[in-house]
């Protein structure tokens, strides 16, 4: 704001005819890519009806032009007489609690995103849209009867009708009035018009429905360590205090059971806890636990209407809903009195968001709870190194370990298959290993339930021309089509463009016959139908399951064994717990490019871990086949031995030494463009751009890698460069990023520019 008219003396402005100008001032953050906030007056006929969190349209620019923009704080004082007044209310309550505001300029501030779009990001579309919520006309007395009657008017027959319905003090709905009045609208303007009576709109829920049965209390009791994992919990929930609960616990150890008794007891102090799962469509049964143990649960997944969600956001922000479990949203879930966040799986790269603002779920669970000064319980059977380091070096967490699995199930036996002796020795190209199918054919055999894991999708990976070496890649991204056998097309799994699968070379001077190689779930599919044919094969992956009904039919007749083998990507190693599988086999525990990515080998071993994790009965171990072509490498050996603690310690060495995260923090730049002079060029001056700041602002142990070109090299089209910048902590990363943005030197005009802090992929 400009003080150019105003004349200040004592501390107090004045317009040029001496008079003050006061009222109420609220400070907005509009939906916008700018970084700023801004000042606006509130007009007295608004008073009451703007708040903290709600979004209001103000006027921008010299053209003013009105823009939605959030209320970031409101305080009543004075200013000057260029002050613009705010245009109009949007919402008509707000959904964004104070914490949330504050959590939302630190995401802002950490992941370099306007605030306008971090807040339109915190709240859920169908929410800011009140879907959901009806306008509903209410309509009161302004005078009482008698006082009306008293003027002495003569009062027509159908106004006095419509008068008498109304209470003294109530306001009744419109419709209702003119329903027992037996009167029109127009009875009621005129009655308006002679203020005898109001209307006012409120908005209102449309619909109301239920989800909640009657909780249903199981009888086991803890063993040990789950008890002392509680009672650890429970200390930092007495404490009321902020604090970081890593619960590390092999998969089946009854990590679930932990979450419920510490959700309980945060609830039976009247407070709200919300559970935050990778993906719901995976965790059906995790689910299905915890809405059959409390009473006012909301589930919050993709598949939900506008309405319902909408509806269910309002019950969370009226305290109605106790518990709250959900995916990426819901960790701004509205609850006004929240007690505890508990983020299962904390390590799965899929609570990453994807779009600006980039976060990271478990770190805004962290965040806000931090804010609130509420714990937050992290569980994992692989934790990701970072959580792991800070729970060995950081004075708020501490670490609980769940050692054994539930009923003292064992661990399974895990083999390594070394697919290049494997070949050799049979010589040809097999893509299963005689160990794996030996134990599926006995695992069959005694009517038990196997899952093969195959880390891609489609029939084959590679089609080429032998005779001139052409690949058939996408015309757009910089890798080869994928060939799916159900649709009988080539597709690119970036783009999703897809061609009719050509059989011919398409180099019109050769025309040979083009070669298939490469596994997916087809084929295996294909394989193993072919290997068992009386097996009962159900394949699984993103191509099958279409819908969360699709997912949870194959589910429950593999819970009913109507399925013999599920064949699928790694949705089937999450969240699942099957009680006769006693074999799981993993076809290529290696493909998917173990270069350019840090963090490769620990996915590698969580993958292995939490797949191994599904095999094993009461009564015998279960058993695991591991194929790869590179059995040598450490995440597989210490996945073996299920020996998390020596891998971390293995891994977190090289990454300190090399100099990668938790050690240092990161900041990935893409830069892209249709031509790739341009984006190598805009890469390059980014660069330089970014070594004077670190230079002006004497950031100490800060460096850039890059410019390379991104392991995906092209994708849609677009050339694609990325720059790596490291700092030594997040403060200084920060403090890097915002004076690069308020610079105007992060993004640039020529390319398009994507800012990820923190990347989980380097893709
Ligand atoms: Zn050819
Ligand atoms: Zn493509």
């Amino acid at each position: 704001m400009t003080h150019a008219k105003a004349k200040e003396t004592t501390g107090f402005l004045w317009t040029e005819e001496g008079e003050p100008l006061q009222g109420v001032v609220a400070e907005v953050a509009p939906i916008l890519p700018v970084n700023h906030t801004y000042s606006f007056a509130v007009p007295a006929s608004f008073e009451g009806r703007v708040a903290v969190g709600q979004r209001v349209r103000v006027p921008m620019g010299r053209g003013g032009r009105l823009v939605p923009a959030f209320v970031l704080a409101l305080d009543r004082r004075t200013w000057d007489s260029t002050l613009r007044p705010i245009h109009s209310p949007i919402d008509p309550a707000s959904f964004l609690t104070p914490d949330l505001i504050e959590v939302g300029r630190q995401i802002a501030a950490h992941y370099a995103c306007p605030l306008g779009r971090t807040l339109k990001a915190i709240t859920p579309e169908a929410v800011r849209r009140q879907r959901g919520l009806v306008k509903a006309r209410y309509a009161r007395l302004v005078r009482s009867l008698e006082e009306i009657r008293a003027l002495g008017r003569r009062i027509g027959p159908k106004r006095w009708a419509l008068l008498s319905v109304l209470p003294a003090a109530d306001a009744v709905r419109v419709e209702q009035v003119l329903r027992d009045s037996r009167t029109s609208p127009a009875v009621l303007r005129a009655l308006v018009k002679e203020g005898w009576v109001e209307t006012e709109t409120r908005w209102e829920v449309e619909t109301d429905e239920t989800i909640d049965g009657l909780p249903v209390e199981p009888t086991f009791a803890l063993n040990d360590e789950q008890r002392s994992a509680l009672d650890a919990i429970q200390t930092a929930i007495d404490a009321q205090r902020f604090s970081v609960t890593l619960l590390f616990g092999v998969s089946g150890c009854g990590k679930t059971e932990v979450y419920i008794r510490a959700m309980r007891r945060v609830i039976e102090a009247g407070r709200q806890a919300i559970l935050l799962v990778p993906e719901i469509v995976l965790t059906t049964q995790l689910v299905g636990r915890l809405t059959s143990r409390f009473s006012q649960v909301a589930v919050l997944h993709s598949e939900l209407t506008e309405a319902q969600r909408s509806l269910i956001w309002r019950r969370i922000a009226g305290g109605e809903k106790k518990v709250v479990i959900g995916t990426r949203s819901a960790v701004f879930a509205p609850c006004p009195k929240l007690g505890l966040i508990c983020v299962d799986e904390e390590q799965e790269t899929s609570f990453k968001n994807l779009q600006a603002p980039r976060f990271h779920v478990r770190d805004i669970a962290i965040l806000r709870a931090k804010q609130l000064g509420i714990p937050v319980v992290l569980g994992s059977a692989t934790p990701s190194l970072e959580t792991w380091y800070r729970s060995d070096h950081h004075r708020d967490y501490r670490r609980v370990v769940i050692s054994r699995r539930v009923r003292d199930l064992p661990l399974p036996k895990v083999h390594i298959v070394d697919m290049e002796d494997e070949i050799a020795e049979q010589k040809k190209a097999v893509l299963l290993s005689r160990a794996l199918e030996t134990l599926l054919g006995e695992t069959l055999h005694r009517g038990e339930q196997a899952l093969i894991l195959v880390n891609r999708r489609g029939f084959a990976h590679h089609v080429f021309c032998p005779a001139c070496r052409t690949r058939l890649t996408c015309p757009q991204c910089s890798v080869g089509l994928v060939v799916h056998t159900t649709t009988g097309q080539a597709v690119c799994h970036y783009c999703r463009c897809r061609i009719p699968t050509p059989t011919i070379c398409p180099v019109v001077t050769c025309g040979a016959k083009l070669m298939q190689v490469g596994s997916g779930t087809q084929r295996i599919e294909a394989l193993l139908a072919e290997r068992f044919p009386h097996a009962r094969i159900q394949r699984v992956d993103s191509d099958t399951m279409r819908h969360r009904s699709h997912y949870q039919r194959i589910v429950d007749d593999f819970e009913a064994r109507k399925i013999d083998v599920l064949v699928g990507t790694q949705m089937i190693a999450k969240g699942l717990d099957f009680p006769f599988v006693s074999f799981v086999g993993m076809v290529a525990a290696d493909a998917g490019g173990l270069a350019g990515d840090f963090r490769a080998h620990e996915r590698l071993f969580q993958l292995v871990t939490q797949v191994a994790g599904r095999a094993g009965r009461a009564d015998a171990p279960g058993r695991v086949v591991v194929q790869t072509m590179n059995p040598a490498l450490p995440a597989l050996s210490h996945a073996l031995r299920h020996d998390y603690e020596s891998f971390a310690e293995s891994e977190l060495r090289s990454r300190q030494r090399v100099g990668w995260p938790p050690f240092r923090r990161l900041a990935r730049v893409v830069l892209s463009h249709p031509r790739e002079e341009t984006a190598r060029r805009e890469a390059e001056a980014l660069v330089v751009r970014v070594q004077n700041t670190i230079e002006s602002l004497a950031l100490a142990r800060a460096d850039i890698l890059g410019p390379h070109p991104c392991p995906l090299a092209r994708l849609r089209g677009r050339y694609r460069y990325d720059v790596l910048i490291r700092t030594p902590d997040a403060a200084s990363l920060r403090n890097l990023l915002g004076r690069l943005d308020s610079d105007g030197a992060l993004r640039t005009k020529a390319a398009s520019t994507i800012v990820d802090v923190d990347p989980v992929s380097m893709a």
